[in-house]
């Protein structure tokens, strides 16, 4: 896209409507333009076949599309998890990952390319921070997967990057899925999962649309939490919890608290007493993500007993917790596998282990 169009995506019908009337075009195009954007989901102004050529060339020369152009993208084996590398306009590189559950897909987008929070646990964070995305590209990435997969219904904010850091692209892009004219998404459907960027969640309470809230706890206690998580030293974890509540009670959602369970690590009789406490306290869900294999950063997948002893343990406690599939681990599509990972993956050398950190 040229940098003196505007991006197409990031038009409001009400943009286009008026753009459209500047022409003298009649008002049953806007109708005809949005079904192109949002229902065919083309990428292209030639693609709208059934708008005049002229109209068509006038839209090309006043706007256009993100650049997201697939290099890569591998399927789990079972086919319900695809993995997707895009390249953006500038070469900074993304992905997004489709998952299909039971017939409702559920698509993870990225808000930035990479990431600047450098937590431990993640393959995101071992990336230089590139830049954030814009509203385009986060919408493209959706109209991609969508044209790629066929259906769209749930949209994730737990690719790379944190989206609360992007907030001025990330909140214009939940209006447009929220849209009965656009994405038209149920806000239900919407979930934005940051690791603790107080000013963030309080201004997300603030917004026009406000989509389930994931906060990734990890620890529950801040030297601890401050060495995976060094965000944690900005935003200390009491401020981001009373954030939390204020969002739970303006938005009237649950939280979704995640925890990513690193064997050994924050698995302990305390830590279970404190999340324990603190989605009780929160009335949030706990979501237990055991640790997808991260090359090099010295952290362990809990095995089995250790997994189900935790979540028997926090749910005594009367905390409600259930446990995140690990879906797309073998394409390393999984939570926090998401590193611009181009090309091949080695051959799988059997079901466990075989990906276990080296470091
Ligand atoms: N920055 C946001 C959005 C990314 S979401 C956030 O932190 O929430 C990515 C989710 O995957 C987070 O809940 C994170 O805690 C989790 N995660 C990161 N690395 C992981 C890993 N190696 N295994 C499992 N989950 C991981």
């Amino acid at each position: 896209m040229g940098a003196d169009r505007d991006c197409v995506l990031e038009q409001t019908p009400e943009d286009l409507k008026v753009w459209l009337r500047e022409r003298g075009e009649p008002d049953y195009r806007l109708a005809q333009l949005l079904r192109w954007l949002y229902e065919v989901r083309v990428d292209s102004f030639d693609a709208m076949t059934n708008l005049p050529a002229p109209l068509r060339e006038g839209l090309e020369g006043a706007y256009g599309f993100p650049v997201l152009d697939e290099i890569d993208r591998v399927a789990s084996s079972d086919g319900r998890t695809e993995r997707f590398l895009y390249a953006l306009a500038d070469g900074e590189q993304i992905e997004a990952v489709a998952m299909e559950d039971g017939g409702r897909p559920t698509f993870c987008v990225s808000s930035q390319a990479g990431c600047k929070l450098a937590c431990r646990f993640c393959a995101t964070g071992q990336l230089t921070f590139g830049r954030n995305l814009t509203t385009g590209e986060i919408l493209a990435q959706v109209t991609a997967l969508a044209r790629a997969g066929g259906g769209l219904r749930n949209v994730v904010f737990m690719g790379m990057g944190e989206p609360l850091l992007n907030l001025d692209a990330v909140a214009p892009a939940l209006e447009a899925l929220v849209d009965e004219h656009r994405f038209a998404l149920g806000v239900r459907h919407l979930t934005v999962s940051t690791a603790g960027i107080t000013p963030g969640i309080r201004r997300l309470a603030g917004g026009s649309v406000q989509p389930n809230l994931a906060l990734s706890l990890n620890s529950p206690f801040d030297q601890q939490r401050s060495e995976i998580m060094p965000v944690n030293r900005r935003y200390p974890l009491e401020g981001v919890l009373e954030a939390c509540e204020e969002y739970a009670s303006k938005s009237g959602r649950r939280i979704l608290l995640e925890y990513v369970l690193l064997a050994g690590v924050n698995t302990s009789p305390d830590h279970v007493r404190v999340v324990g406490r603190i989605a009780r306290d929160l009335r949030a869900l706990l979501n237990l993500i055991p640790f997808n294999p991260v090359h090099g950063c010295g952290f362990e997948s809990p095995d089995k007993d250790e997994l189900y002893r935790f979540r028997a343990a926090l749910e005594r406690t009367g905390a409600k917790a259930t446990v995140r599939f690990r879906r797309g681990r073998e394409i390393r599509a999984g939570c926090g596998q998401l590193k611009r990972r181009h090309g091949q993956l080695k051959p799988r050398r059997g079901r466990k282990g075989a990906e276990k950190p080296r470091g």
